[in-house]
């Protein structure tokens, strides 16, 4: 054999030999060229996987703490404006609220419980005076009772009704009244003879206070037909104070307080 034909030979067997290391090569080649992306989407695969356990830890963690905020921490501190008190949600006995002051308005005549904390009676006196500008005269009733004037209200009307669960229709039991609060007024006309019945609701006067009374930060706290959330029969004359912003959010809602702050008793009526 010529030398330069072995030589030739020798220069092809050696291109076969790298041609065949490369195809061999060639997949490891592939593989740093695609690994990073292959690599980023195994990195999503584990992220999906993450996340439905990732998802069930924050919604473990918040779903308890997401529904229990509106009943527990996110309800306001005893001596805001926004206290929520119903027959779940009592006042201690020795609660007395801060700046008892009596409001500029008619009372009627031998009403004893005048005081209202000093921004409600502020605002009263602009709703009684916004109440005269469109010709109606109200009368306020009562305002602030302590712990024991209810406790005793309470004793007489579980007398005057029969029973303690027909009293409490009508009338708080000491610690879930409103009026502990220095935030409500119950307020009445001279059309139902200054008394505070249903029929107040029906009258110019009634329906003037029910239609305006947020204007003011009021909202009426017992409508009718939410006695089985409110835990009380219909009350067109008692006015609760929460302040402009909150009483008229209230009142577009057309929700009872416990329905807009999302505690709703449920059968906790009795
Ligand atoms: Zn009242």
């Amino acid at each position: 054999m010529p030398r330069v034909l072995k030589f030739r030979l020798l220069i092809i067997i050696v291109c076969i030999v790298v041609i065949i290391l490369c195809i061999n090569a060639l997949p490891y080649i592939q593989a740093d060229i695609i690994g990073p992306e292959s690599r980023s989407g195994e990195d999503v695969k584990p992220s999906p996987s993450n996340g439905p356990g990732n998802g069930k830890e924050p919604d473990e963690t918040q779903g308890p703490v997401a529904t229990q905020k509106p009943e527990e921490s996110k309800l306001p501190d005893i001596n805001d404006i926004a206290v929520l008190v119903n027959k779940t949600h009592e006042l201690p006995s020795d609660f007395e609220p801060m700046n008892l002051v009596q409001p500029d308005v008619r009372f009627v005549s031998g009403a004893v419980n005048r005081l209202m904390r000093e921004e409600a009676a502020d605002a009263l006196e602009q709703l009684f005076t916004g109440a005269e500008e469109a010709g109606f005269r109200l009368y306020a009733l009562s305002g602030y009772r302590k712990y024991s004037y209810q406790k005793q209200l309470f004793e007489l009307n579980v007398e005057r009704y029969g029973s303690i669960e027909v009293a409490n229709m009508y009338s708080a039991k000491p610690g879930q009244s409103e009026h502990q609060t220095g935030l409500a007024m119950d307020i009445t006309s001279e059309s139902v003879d200054f008394d505070l019945v249903e029929e107040f609701g029906d009258m110019p006067e009634g329906k003037w206070l029910a239609a305006n009374a947020h204007k003011y930060g009021f909202i009426i706290r017992f409508p009718k037909g939410k006695e089985h959330i409110t835990g009380y029969a219909y009350e067109p004359w008692h006015v609760r104070f929460l302040g402009v912003d909150l009483a008229t959010k209230v009142y577009n809602s057309g929700l009872t307080y416990e329905e807009y702050l999302g505690v709703v008793p449920g059968t906790g009526n009795d």
